[in-house]
């Protein structure tokens, strides 16, 4: 499957970037709405433009203090853009001229070599002001003029920015690799486990030239199977972006889970599920990627016999959504359990991609449906005439029915258990559509 480009918005405080951002974001991206316990949040967006869709994410949004705190902030957001985005949009205050962090920061931007839109936001009246050339000077080309408030402009930036998306994620790929991620919050043992399962010598690391996005991506051979582990790279040279900032940790997290098929949600054992953790969780539920909850660093806890089935039981508690995810209890300094980890990656990947055919799902439904009626209000009852998977990864339904407004969350979450329950998707969520038959 070809994977969503992600776009970053980068500039100074104030120059307009959530002016900017909520303009084009059709819909901002909180999490999974009706999931109790999960905290809102405001990082990303979904957008389409054309025939594109792609994720927007806004670096921007920590108030800096002082000047010299934006300046290092400004490293930051751009430093996130430089390790996750495939295009940047660099957004100034085109009222005035550039300034000297201006400078510094596109200087970062040219030296990453990834594509930069550099555009001058509040040209409210399509006037070229004085000070444009200047910008030239920033060596970022031509600079773009939008009006963010008035809406001006927004098409033919969006047109830049699609054009530079690059071919290789938009081509639909044969990939016979498993694309993993390690996701969870700083300090929970990330590098750590990857170096584990580097280090592991059953583990053949391919040697490929460094482009950009190998030097991030690390394929490997395990038992015949092909793996490319994500985003590793900044993993494991430890970013120098400073990750305690929860902002940050959290889209390249994102990022990290945009680009994979099997997302690892790392737990430390010693805090047990904590708000980041449910955050980042959301995102990987929102994605549809399969995923497996690691609960890593199993040896600082002393156990009993009831540790494990208690763990088990606050983790499905916290994580009340994704009871369809396995969790495996290991340790990336002792390697306990560790080598299982890949084996658990084929095999939620496997029913990640399970299809099953249309006769069969319809037998379910109708037994489903006999074993427990559809709901009915005001006199009509809701009838799904039938179902039928349209795709995978995540594994998505099609139900036909007669009005729309019947088919409730609690009948359609039925109707999934029952499909659970004649069908392995462990590790994998189910998506469900409902579309009206007359
Ligand atoms: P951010 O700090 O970069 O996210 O900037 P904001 O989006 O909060 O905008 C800062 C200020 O600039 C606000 O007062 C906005 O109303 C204003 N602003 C944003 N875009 C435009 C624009 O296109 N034209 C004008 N005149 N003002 C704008
Ligand atoms: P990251 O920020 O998520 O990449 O976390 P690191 O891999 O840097 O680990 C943070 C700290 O936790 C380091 O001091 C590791 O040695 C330690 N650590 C990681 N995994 C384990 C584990 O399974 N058990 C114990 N006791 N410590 C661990």
């Amino acid at each position: 499957m070809s994977r969503k480009p992600i776009v970053a918005v980068v500039g100074r405080p104030n120059v307009g970037k959530s002016t900017f951002f909520n303009r084009i974001a059709g819909r901002r991206i909180s999490i999974v709405e009706d999931t109790p316990g999960v905290t809102r949040d405001r990082v990303y967006a979904e957008c389409e433009w054309l025939r594109y869709n792609f994720t927007l994410i806004d670096t921007g949004g920590i108030e800096p203090s002082s000047t010299d705190v934006i300046l290092s902030q400004m490293r930051d957001q751009a430093q996130i853009a430089i390790d996750t985005a495939d295009v940047i949009i660099y957004l100034c205050d085109g009222k005035y001229s550039y300034t000297s962090a201006d400078e510094e920061i596109a200087q970062m931007l040219r030296v990453s070599k990834k594509p930069v839109v550099l555009v001058l936001n509040k040209i409210d009246v399509y006037n070229k002001p004085s000070h444009f050339y200047d910008y030239y000077n920033l060596g970022l080309g031509e600079p773009l003029m939008i009006s963010s408030v008035n809406a001006m402009g927004l098409g033919d930036l969006l047109d830049e920015v699609v054009k530079l998306f690059p071919e290789d994620i938009l081509l639909e790929e044969e990939e016979d690799a498993i694309k993993i991620c390690f996701i969870g919050k700083p300090n929970v043992g990330k590098s750590s486990m990857v170096n584990k399962i580097i280090g592991e010598n059953r583990v053949i690391v391919s040697d490929i030239a460094g482009t950009t996005r190998d030097a991030v991506d690390t394929p490997f051979t395990y038992k015949d199977q092909k793996f490319v582990l994500i985003d590793t790279a900044g993993i494991r040279r430890k970013s120098k972006v400073n990750e305690s900032i929860e902002k940050y940790s959290v889209l390249r997290a994102l990022a990290a889970i945009e680009r994979s098929d099997v997302c690892f949600l790392m737990i430390d054992a010693v805090e047990g599920v904590t708000d980041q953790d449910k955050k980042v969780a959301g995102y990987a539920h929102e994605a549809g990627k399969a995923i497996v909850i690691v609960v890593n660093k199993w040896d600082l806890l002393e156990k009993d016999n009831h540790t494990f089935n208690d763990f088990t039981k606050k983790v499905r508690e916290e994580l009340a959504y994704m009871t369809y995810a396995p969790v495996v209890f290991v340790s990336a300094l002792t390697g306990q359990r560790v080598t299982q980890l890949l084996e658990q990656a084929v095999y939620v990947a496997n029913n990640h991609a399970l299809r099953i055919s249309t006769g069969v799902l319809n037998d379910i439904l109708n037994e489903a449906m006999a074993l427990n009626q559809p709901p009915s209000d005001k006199g009509k009852r809701l009838k799904i005439y039938y179902a039928t998977q349209c795709g995978v990864k995540p594994p998505t339904f099609v139900l036909f029915v007669n009005v729309k407004e019947l088919a409730h969350f609690s009948y359609v979450r039925y109707i999934e258990n029952q499909i659970r329950k004649n069908f392995n998707y462990e590790g994998t969520p189910i998506v469900f559509k409902v579309k009206q038959r007359g």
